[in-house]
């Protein structure tokens, strides 16, 4: 009795460590080959009709959509129409984005990279990766799936084109915005969105 006892006891220890070890091997956040980016052909996008003169990646900058976006709301309706809106409204070649992540951190694929993006404020998009966060993060909450998709995207990103980070910023560090927000913006500043790249790149 007294053995079994003594079995079940450490049987209970094994397992609490072995657990123990498997919440934090799920901590880690896998490198970014299975990152699943969703196409335009796959959100219904309308072909690129118009060009630009083509850039090379130097930089990787981060933005919010700045429009409060309901989690339960239609993130592929919102990026078509964002679509339209900046073909139709603002005559540029297509989203001013390069990749879109919505609330459950779904990546979308938006204008070709190979483009630069556009923009209504002072910096110069050339030679920058833009990344849009689906929300309004002066307002909003950005939540762990976005930041897990955000820190995946940059770091393949960053190995592809390679660009150090210090070069991954936000639209306020270049320009006269509130952009990403302040909800964002405050894991650039705390330094946790380099530590999560850093998991990721070590990763790989
Ligand atoms: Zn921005």
């Amino acid at each position: 009795m007294k053995i079994f006892t003594i079995l079940s006891v450490l049987a209970i220890i094994i397992y609490g460590c072995a657990s123990g070890k498997q919440i934090q091997e799920r901590k880690h956040i896998p490198f970014s080959n299975d990152l699943n980016i969703i196409t335009p052909a796959e959100w219904g996008g309308s072909a690129i009709t118009d060009s630009l003169p083509v850039h090379e990646i130097s930089k990787i900058t981060i933005h919010h959509g700045g429009v409060y976006f309901s989690p339960d709301s239609d993130a592929v309706a919102y990026i078509r129409e964002l679509q339209s809106w900046s073909r139709n409204n603002k005559h540029w070649i297509d989203i001013p984005y390069h990749y879109m992540i919505d609330f459950e951190g779904k990546i979308y694929e938006a204008r070709p990279i190979r483009f630069p993006g556009d923009t209504n404020t002072s910096y110069d998009p050339r030679g920058h990766a833009l990344i849009c966060v689906i929300g309004n993060f002066e307002k909003q909450h950005v939540n762990d799936k976005q930041l897990n998709s955000l820190s995946r995207l940059i770091a393949r990103l960053m190995k592809k084109y390679h660009v150090p980070l210090n070069e991954v910023k936000t639209h306020r560090d270049y320009a006269e915005t509130l952009c990403p927000g302040k909800n964002l913006y405050r894991y650039f500043q705390n330094g946790s969105i380099q530590k999560r790249i850093k998991d990721v790149l070590s990763n790989k």
